[in-house]
């Protein structure tokens, strides 16, 4: 007798951005296998689970992908249900085919239960919308980062011709990130923002073009972070330029009318 292993999307951060299901697995889970980010809260609604922290830290190596995908099977052998609880939604960016393929391989039933992604809740926090009728009808959910020995893909053909794209991983590597979607034919005036930490409280945002992107994330940026890209931020962009800052604007996005409000 096997259980069935639920992979579940935790949301971007805030614990009140998870699903009715993912809550209602959760509190019915005898395992919960989880990332690194997931909010105490989110956890704590695993009162009568074993949890299991097998995501980043800073300054420890992430438990490896083929290690999970051991534990993930054996568990499945011990219990009924066994939660693999993962940031944002776990389809997107989070080697979730790899654990669906280890638990098919091992005969273990396997069930995905979607979350509210990074890049919906940066547009959110932003207050603006990812598509807009007559200027974006295409949305590009990308990244520049490769496992070792990966090729680098085509992501920057793609986010060069979505009308907005939403770049996940590429703060780090903002200065490849603006050279190859501007040598790729996007405007080095395009307008960007990135988004740390949406849907938290300590949620930030810094605005600017495409061109000034290497230089508008602040040293020592804490927390993930997301870049927004697209004419659909061209009215956000002037309205923090109005207030007379130079292009490296801190805002708090939990009150994007501020940016707005400043301009007066
Ligand atoms: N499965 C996740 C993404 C995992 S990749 C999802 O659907 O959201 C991890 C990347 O997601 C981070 O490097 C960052 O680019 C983005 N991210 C995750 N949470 C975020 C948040 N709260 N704010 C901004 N970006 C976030």
């Amino acid at each position: 007798m096997t259980g069935t292993i639920y992979l579940v999307g935790a949301g971007p951060g805030a614990p009140d951005l998870l699903t009715l299901r993912a809550a209602r697995l959760l509190e019915r889970a005898d395992v919960v296998f989880h990332d690194a980010l997931v909010h105490p809260d989110t956890l704590a609604l695993a009162g009568s689970a074993q949890l299991v922290d097998v995501g980043k830290r800073a300054g420890r190596i992430s438990t490896t992908q083929a290690f999970i995908n051991r534990c993930l099977v054996q568990a499945a052998r011990r219990h009924q249900t066994v939660v693999r609880l993962k940031g944002g939604d776990p389809t997107l960016f989070g080697r979730a085919q790899e654990e669906i393929d280890a638990l098919i391989r091992a005969g273990v039933a396997c069930e995905v239960v979607p979350g509210v992604t990074a890049a919906l809740a940066a547009s959110a926090d932003l207050g603006i919308s990812l598509t807009r009728r007559g200027e974006s009808r295409t949305v590009a959910f990308v990244t520049p980062r490769t496992g070792a020995g990966e090729s680098d893909g085509d992501w920057v053909s793609t986010a060069a011709a979505a009308e907005t794209a939403v770049i996940y991983m590429g703060v780090g590597e903002a200065e490849r990130v603006s050279k190859c979607l501007i040598a790729h034919g996007r405007s080095s005036d395009t307008p960007i923002a990135i988004v740390a930490n949406a849907s938290l409280p300590e949620a930030r945002a810094w605005y600017g073009t495409l061109a000034e992107l290497p230089a508008l994330a602040p040293a020592g940026l804490r927390g993930p972070a997301t870049i927004v890209l697209g004419e659909v931020l061209r009215a956000r962009l002037g309205a923090t330029r109005g207030n007379e800052m130079k292009h490296a604007v801190a805002e708090r996005v939990e009150k994007p009318a501020r940016a707005a409000g400043g301009e007066g």
